[in-house]
């Protein structure tokens, strides 16, 4: 039997999928950090998953919804992660670029990230877009 390739994840750490933001994704655990949190809603918004993106949005930020399944013309490229802090236990920030093409032009996102802990999940709570 001829082995099946390794589906590495779409966020960019070359680790497969399934040992890196799927789990999360499926709910099989929290993220465990606020760079964890973010890889795993780049991964969301790849796969279209908007009920993941909604339930680790911070409540007074999230919108009703993303119209993700109407966007067929969006195709992320790929994520880099430039920086994580944690400012503490429960507050953290990720700066980080991606890129996407919308029907065939190239785009780059760079934007520092806001999470909160909530328990055992962290939350994105807003970000800044730098101007390109
Ligand atoms: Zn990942």
């Amino acid at each position: 039997m001829k082995a099946k390739p390794v589906d590495l994840c779409p966020c960019g750490s070359q680790r497969p999928a399934s040992a890196c933001c799927l789990p999360l994704l499926d709910g099989l655990r929290p993220a465990a950090t606020p760079e964890a949190l973010m890889r795993s809603r780049y991964v969301a918004y790849v796969l279209g998953n908007e009920p993941y993106l909604l339930r680790t949005w911070a409540a007074e930020n999230r919108p009703d919804s993303l119209g993700l399944a109407d966007d067929t013309a969006t195709k992320w490229l790929g994520l880099t992660v430039h920086h994580a802090r944690q400012a503490n236990d429960r507050e953290g920030e990720v700066r980080f670029t991606a890129r996407y093409k919308v029907q065939g032009k190239a785009h780059r996102l760079t934007e520092t990230s806001r999470f909160r802990l909530e328990g055992e999940q962290w939350v994105y709570v807003d970000g800044v877009i730098e101007e390109a």
